[in-house]
């Protein structure tokens, strides 16, 4: 294979547009592309290493190029590489769904499967908007999202997306949910002040609008593209609770939290929430292949179970639903995960992870760090006593990022945020030693005289 970087790079430059990608600047730089990984790492095509410590886009648990992954994968593939579930089944697609439900919180008993973390969501909004047609109670058409949240890039996960960078463009090509406030501590008075906002907004919009809602959908726990913004303990549950007293649905969104994340295998059970339908992607391969599921409670199945003629089928599928390649991988991701007691030890490595982290509050720029599990994020402001921020074109998350990169650690910023979600099997070790890139990152960055001000 061509491995040659320069003529590679000729070649990406000519045939590709990038995702998220500003083309005209990605262009002016010396392209980073990826020969293979090991372990925590990626390695260019020249032999530099990189710490991966965004997982590659949040996805990785068990590290790169893992033998008993790579086997699940070969070994299926001797079998069949890909069936279809439209009107028939396939092996690792029924043995997966099983395990999903087991290891899913208590009362998720079916699992719709797609490809995505966006398509997850769209079927579970279109599900909830069903749901209430078919069992005949007729007006809820609208969904209640978060201020700053993201749920992926199709049109309905665009339309319960909040981040004005990414959705306003669109807003004309998309429904409108009602938006209520995500509780982010650090800007909104405190945990107790914060909170208190989001559930009284809530309160007020179900008790006057909650016979035109179907459903709510949130990320639980932490709202990862918003900034990993983490929600105090208890709310979610408040919410729930809310939602449940006015027949209003609960959609989770675990797509970045599921699977061990946030040192639980999905993050409701930090609050003991059992979500009318949850979507995940992601982690479930251990971020080797395209595999998401969405899981419902037996009451939204029931309502989609009916005589054919009563018209309540629900008409969604895509090409690769139920993969047997991608789900036989995550098969082997959730055996491997349960013989190295992996959510346990995410656990454990989160508090190692805190104490890492926490000497960066010592820096001039570091306004608030945040983390649950091995999901972190590093608010960095221009003012730490007002907490004024940084304008979005200074660019200083990315200016970090570009920073690290060079000392040997990938991740992408959010905004001045910046991000750090290792591999699962990261050790304590290397955990450190990603941390001590960023931290040196931040400071050269930050302490130039020239920050923001060229
Ligand atoms: N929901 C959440 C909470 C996410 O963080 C993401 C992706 N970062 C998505 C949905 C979309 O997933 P995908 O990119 O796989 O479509």
């Amino acid at each position: 294979m061509l491995n040659n970087h320069d003529e590679l790079a000729a070649k990406n430059k000519q045939f590709l547009w990038h995702p998220f990608t500003q083309m005209k600047d990605y262009l002016a730089e010396d392209p980073l592309i990826i020969a293979r990984g090991e372990g925590v790492k990626l390695y260019d095509v020249n032999g530099r290493a990189y710490y991966d410590g965004f997982s590659s886009v949040w996805l990785n648990v068990h590290g790169h190029n893992v033998p008993q992954l790579n086997e699940a994968i070969t070994r299926q593939l001797g079998q069949v590489a890909h069936s279809t579930l439209l009107g028939m089944a396939n092996v690792p697609s029924i043995l997966l769904a099983e395990q999903l439900v087991r290891i899913a919180p208590t009362g998720l008993t079916k699992v719709f499967y797609s490809d995505n973390g966006a398509t997850a969501v769209e079927i579970a909004l279109k599900m909830a908007f069903q749901y209430w047609q078919n069992r005949g109670i007729a007006g809820k058409h609208s969904f209640i999202t978060m201020n700053n949240a993201y749920h992926g890039d199709t049109i309905g996960a665009t339309s319960v997306g909040a981040i004005p960078l990414y959705h306003q463009v669109y807003k004309p090509l998309l429904f409108s949910p009602h938006i209520i406030p995500y509780p982010y501590p650090y800007r909104d008075g405190g945990e107790k002040a914060a909170v208190e906002n989001t559930l009284e907004r809530l309160e007020k919009l179900l008790d006057q609008h909650s016979h035109e809602i179907a459903a709510m959908i949130v990320e639980p726990v932490v709202q990862g593209a918003g900034g990993m913004i983490i929600m105090p303990d208890g709310c979610l549950k408040k919410i729930a609770e809310m939602l449940q007293a006015y027949d209003v649905l609960l959609i989770a969104d675990e797509v970045a939290t599921g699977f061990g994340r946030t040192g639980k295998m999905f993050a409701c059970e930090h609050d003991e929430v059992v979500p009318d339908i949850m979507a995940v992607a992601k982690g479930i391969t251990g971020g080797y292949l395209p595999v998401a599921a969405t899981l419902v409670k037996e009451k939204i199945y029931d309502a989609f179970y009916a005589d054919y003629e009563e018209q309540k089928t629900f008409f969604h599928g895509h090409s690769f639903t139920g993969n047997p390649l991608g789900c036989a991988v995550a098969l082997a991701n959730l055996r491997l995960m349960e013989e190295r007691g992996l959510v346990a030890d995410v656990a454990e490595k989160a508090e190692a992870l805190e104490g890492l982290l926490a000497p960066l509050a010592e820096q001039p720029h570091v306004g608030e760090i945040r983390s649950k599990g091995l999901m972190a994020g590093i608010e960095l402001v221009r003012d730490k006593q007002t907490k004024e921020s940084y304008a979005w074109n200074d660019r200083i998350g990315v200016r970090v990022c570009q920073l690290a990169r060079e000392k040997g650690l990938l991740t992408r910023p959010l905004g001045n945020v910046i991000v750090l979600i290792p591999p699962l099997a990261s050790t304590i070790e290397e955990l450190g030693e990603m941390v001590q890139i960023l931290s040196e990152s931040i400071w050269e960055v930050t302490t130039q005289k020239a920050v923001g001000r060229p």
